[in-house]
């Protein structure tokens, strides 16, 4: 898709790299998710033990492999990344796990999409720091077992459901994170703008950060893209008269809800009085891939109370018909 505001990783996100917060006291808000790690990781140092395995969970682009990367650095190791679709064979991993040194950090963004003969190998390498892996075929083939050094594991997912239950029972350390408030959006704004040399306001920084989706990688996107819409109008700095004026050609509303939010809401107002409708019916009428409307779209509207997942569907709220100017049917909680 061309969603400005999608969550999910884009090349000109690769200047990214300069704005990821470099350890934990730069890390802007999680204040439980930051404490919990503060502990585990000061413990595992004092004991020079490699730490717990950690599983970062919850929606794009809010700092799952940023957090990845301040657990390798704060621990003083060595850091691996690579994603559950890379790894295609065993073999794969196995050649990444046995590269590993003592204590060292693999991140493994999207944990959840590991084919399960690799997955099947990643149990033991886990639980004994062991491969078990099966060489030659046929008759031939034979078994054997490698050690590895002990590492730690930060795997990353969406959604904890979509893990099998032995691979989530593997990780000691499960942290959830949330989307960001606005205050701590504004501080994520702030600072990048500092980084990239972009003169913003106070007010400035805020009206980003209101409309950025709870979501730090968008507030990034959206200050570059309104830093373009400043210079193209002479602006020496970008005040909320600039952010205002920029974000509502971007089709970013009010709310932080791009023209995406705006079509999924409207589809069940309209087409289907408000739900329950089912999310299948939704990607069907939207041409959208359900796995994008569940882990992208939905949590947001979610939080933000336009939408309400029932066990008979997809429900909007009172607030969500208001939004759209318009009104809601009588059946519809306030
Ligand atoms: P995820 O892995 O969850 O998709 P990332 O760790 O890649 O998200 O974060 C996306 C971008 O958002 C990073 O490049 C970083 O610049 C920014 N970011 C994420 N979390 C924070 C934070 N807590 N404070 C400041 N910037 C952040």
């Amino acid at each position: 898709t061309k969603r400005l505001i999608t969550p999910d990783k884009r090349e000109e996100d690769l200047t990214e790299a300069s704005l990821r917060p470099q350890n934990l006291a730069e890390f802007v808000g999680q204040e439980q998710a930051r404490a919990n790690l503060d502990v585990f990781i000061r413990a595992a140092k004092t004991r020079g033990e490699a730490l717990d395995h950690v599983l970062f969970v919850g929606p794009p682009g809010l700092g799952k492999t940023t957090l990845a990367q301040i657990v390798a650095r704060e621990l003083g190791v060595g850091f691996r990344a690579t994603s559950g679709p890379v790894i295609a064979k065993a073999g794969d991993l196995a050649a990444l796990l046995t590269n590993l040194e003592e204590r060292d950090v693999l991140f493994i963004d999207e944990i959840h999409r590991l084919n399960p003969a690799v997955e099947e190998i990643l149990y033991p390498a886990m639980e004994d720091y062991e491969l078990d892996l099966i060489i030659g075929e046929g008759p031939a083939a034979r078994s054997v077992k490698i050690s590895l050094s002990k590492f730690t594991l930060v795997g990353a997912t969406t959604r904890s459901g979509l893990l099998t239950t032995p691979l989530r029972d593997r990780f000691g350390i499960p942290i959830r994170l949330n989307f960001y408030t606005v205050d701590e959006l504004e501080l994520v704004v702030t600072r990048g703008a500092r980084v990239l040399g972009i003169p913003i306001s106070k007010d400035g920084a805020r009206e980003i950060a209101r409309r950025a989706r709870g979501t730090p990688r968008i507030a990034g996107r959206l200050l570059r893209r309104v830093r373009d819409f400043a210079l193209v109008a002479g602006k020496e700095i970008i005040d909320r008269g600039a952010a205002d004026h920029a974000l509502s050609h971007l089709e970013v509303d009010g709310a932080g809800l791009d023209q995406m939010d705006r079509r999924y809401l409207s589809v069940i107002a309209m087409n289907y009085g408000g739900g329950p409708v089912g999310v299948e019916t939704i990607a069907a009428a939207l041409s959208e891939p359900r796995d994008a409307i569940e882990e992208i779209i939905e949590p947001y509207l979610v939080q933000q109370g336009f939408l309400q997942r029932t066990p008979r569907g997809r429900v909007l709220t009172a607030h969500a018909f208001k939004h759209l100017g318009l009104a809601a049917p009588t059946s519809v909680n306030q």
